[in-house]
């Protein structure tokens, strides 16, 4: 399908709203059986009513400041600014509680859930990263939590099944399927659908069926608000460039929102390159991908010939997804966002960059926008950059162990 670009554009400069049918271009919408539309009607409902009501905002703003621990701080990286050439910004959502973005789009829809009357929340979750947020909001706001997580990433996550359980979450093994996000996606769905009155589903980024990708780019575009404020008090001007990671591209989305209506700042997601451009050694979906239909929303996939979901690979698993947000389909269509791709390789000489120039951990998904970072400073010295900083990097503990610290052993 084609897009007038110059419309899209005028449509996302103006706020960026899904048209009637739950669509940014001709991406998006709602792929689901007929048993989900009532409760996905009753959550745009609900949407509508409250998310932009001052009582929501101020319980929201409120819970931001008093127990994420907004704002985070813009950081000037000083010492990794002047080996790379260009003035590089941080914005520190490593510094956000539980340590990364996910905790705004987990406490803001859990807020949602309350009012809305839901009993209980069901989330999903592959990494953990997700699963930990939404169970440390469900205990802030007294709300039973089931994660469903695959038996194999259970395995391969044992620290943050342990931190969900801490948290009061239940956790279900999700043995069937592919045993990972994919197979606990679905199963999170049918909880969801037996019970969608007095059940809420809480979904971790910015994919999935109307009005979800919305609801969670509103929840994150904090991010963006507050460095554009930021930055301009900082350097008195707006950046050249910002840029982030993408996984399903809720951390760069919440990033982009502000800064889409600024003509003259360069915008730049990064995806994980994984070990190269052949089919399944990458997660790249804008850069590799074709449009398709997954997890309720058209938009771009990665899929072979004939039309099935790739495997994928990259050494982070929160960039580890076949498909993206439906948003940053259209923003790569129209051409507003340039999306590039960076190496398991490369994001891992950006962990180790930002940890001798400036002294932080960064989580491996953040360390591809780092690698972007490089590569941008690189072709503009002098420059200005923000890179959103999704999480912290001790998560990551054990795939460094294996990596950069068995190759300096
Ligand atoms: C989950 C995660 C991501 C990827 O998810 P998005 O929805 O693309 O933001 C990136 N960084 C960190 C630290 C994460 O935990």
């Amino acid at each position: 399908m084609s897009v007038n670009a110059t419309d899209a554009l005028a449509d996302l400069t103006a706020g960026g709203m899904p048209d009637a049918h739950g669509r940014f271009g001709p991406f998006g919408g709602r792929y689901v059986p007929e048993t989900l539309i009532p409760a996905l009607e009753r959550l745009d409902a609900g949407v509508r009513e409250h998310l932009h009501a001052p009582p929501f905002q101020r319980e929201f703003a409120g819970e931001l400041s008093s127990w994420v621990g907004r704002p985070t701080a813009l950081t000037f990286a000083r010492r990794l600014s002047a080996e790379w050439g260009a003035r590089i910004w941080l914005k520190r959502e490593d510094l956000a509680h539980t340590g990364a973005h996910k905790i705004n789009n987990a406490l803001g829809q859990a807020l949602l859930a309350r009012r809305l009357g839901a009993r209980r929340i069901v989330a999903e979750t592959g990494a953990g990263q997700h699963g930990v947020a939404s169970a440390a909001a469900c205990a802030r706001l007294g709300l039973p939590c089931t994660v469903y997580m695959g038996s194999i990433d259970m395995e391969r996550q044992a620290p943050n099944v342990g931190r969900m359980r801490l948290l009061g979450a239940t956790v279900v093994a999700v043995a069937s399927g592919d045993r990972t996000l994919r197979a606990a996606i679905d199963e999170a769905l049918r909880d969801w659908v037996s019970d969608p009155t007095q059940t809420y589903y809480l979904l971790g980024s910015a994919v999935g069926p109307h009005p979800y990708p919305y609801l969670v780019r509103e929840l994150q575009a904090v991010i963006g608000r507050e460095a554009r404020a930021q930055i301009q008090e900082a350097e008195g001007r707006l950046p050249d460039a910002v840029m982030a990671c993408v996984g399903g591209g809720s951390n760069a989305i919440g990033m982009f929102h502000a800064f889409v209506p600024d003509a003259g700042v360069e915008i730049i997601g990064v995806e994980a390159g994984g070990r190269g451009t052949a089919l399944g050694g990458n997660a790249a979906t804008l850069s590799f991908g074709r449009p398709g239909v997954l997890h309720g929303s058209y938009s771009m996939l990665l899929q072979d010939a004939d039309g099935q979901i790739q495997e994928t690979h990259s050494v982070s698993a929160g960039l580890d997804y076949p498909g993206v947000g439906p948003e940053h389909a259209l923003l790569a269509r129209i051409g507003r966002v340039r999306y590039e791709s960076a190496s398991d390789e490369e994001a891992l000489e950006g962990v180790t960059a930002l940890c001798r120039f400036e002294g932080i951990l960064p989580a491996l998904e953040s360390a591809h926008a780092l690698a972007g970072a490089r590569r941008w400073a690189h072709a503009h010295p002098g420059g200005t950059l923000v890179v959103c900083l999704s999480g912290r990097g001790d998560k990551d503990m054990p795939t460094l162990q294996q990596t950069l610290l068995a190759e300096r052993a």
